[in-house]
């Protein structure tokens, strides 16, 4: 793979975000987290996220954000001022917007939060879904089990993340994976895992050159695109985090291509 399209110093704070959020779901208690996902659920493509209720400890999601902040300052010191800025904004009434907000896709509600307490826009977000992620994936694992098999479609049927990510692992199985919720099912190889189209002579494959482990699987049926990653070439497997941004430059292929994840299922939950 190639890993140049992103900096060092980029690659660097989300190792250590990934690492953090890691730490954070271990610490979680399960029980804390009520989630389910029925056959019904996604045959109508609601996402599992929709059901969940989680007991959020307010003052521990604020020492998250506390940590996520530190990692970004320590890798790109002039954050500081717009970090202190926007912490010194967060009480546990604010966290709890937050996530409620981030839980929706909110953009408009952090993107005004940092007009109005000016704050550079991508800020907001981004530190609230960084923050909400470990809690995401531990929801995920209580519904894995349930994940086989499971209907095509566009976006991950636990957190509804445009789909886009899949390895290719023992004896060849596809497996898709969410960078998101890291929820992860099996999928036939020659199906297109977004539309479900088996029509060969409407799935084609880009491969890249100089990147021998990994390719993009097409389809001109919904002109969707699926990055696959054969991981039993790899001697350390990556994380689905990590995999997802490794592989950022197949994005880029992709989309210029013409090929697109689908991002209107979150559309329809925004809000
Ligand atoms: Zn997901
Ligand atoms: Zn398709």
């Amino acid at each position: 793979m190639d890993k140049s399209v992103v900096t060092k110093n980029y690659m660097t704070i989300q190792r250590q975000i990934f690492a953090l959020q890691d730490k954070w779901k271990k610490m979680m208690d399960p029980n804390d987290i009520k989630i389910e996902l029925t056959r019904e659920m996604m045959a109508e493509g609601i996402p599992a996220i929709e059901s969940a209720e989680i007991a959020f400890d307010l003052p521990l999601y604020l020492q998250l954000i506390t940590e996520i902040s530190t990692i970004l300052i320590n890798n790109k010191p002039d954050l500081k001022f717009m970090l202190e800025k926007m912490s010194g904004q967060l009480d546990a009434d604010t966290a709890q917007k937050w996530i409620e907000h981030a839980l929706s896709w909110d953009y408009r509600y952090f993107n005004d939060f940092a007009q109005e307490h000016g704050i550079d826009d991508w800020i907001p977000y981004f530190i609230a879904e960084t923050a909400l992620r470990p809690y995401i994936q531990a929801a995920a694992e209580k519904v894995q089990h349930q994940l086989h098999p499971v209907i095509p479609d566009s976006a991950c049927p636990v957190c509804c993340e445009p789909i886009r990510l899949a390895t290719l692992e023992e004896d060849g199985k596809k497996v898709i994976r969410c960078p998101r919720c890291h929820a992860h099912w099996p999928a036939r190889r020659l199906k297109c895992s977004l539309c479900g189209c088996s029509d060969h002579t409407k799935l084609d494959y880009l491969t890249i050159e100089g990147d021998a482990i990994s390719q993009i699987q097409v389809c001109n049926e919904c002109r969707g695109y699926i990055k696959i990653v054969d991981i039993r070439q790899l001697i350390e497997k990556p994380s689905t985090s990590l995999l997802d941004l490794l592989s950022l430059h197949l994005d880029l292929v992709a989309q210029e291509n013409g090929y697109y994840p689908d991002s209107a299922k979150i559309e329809q939950y925004i809000n």
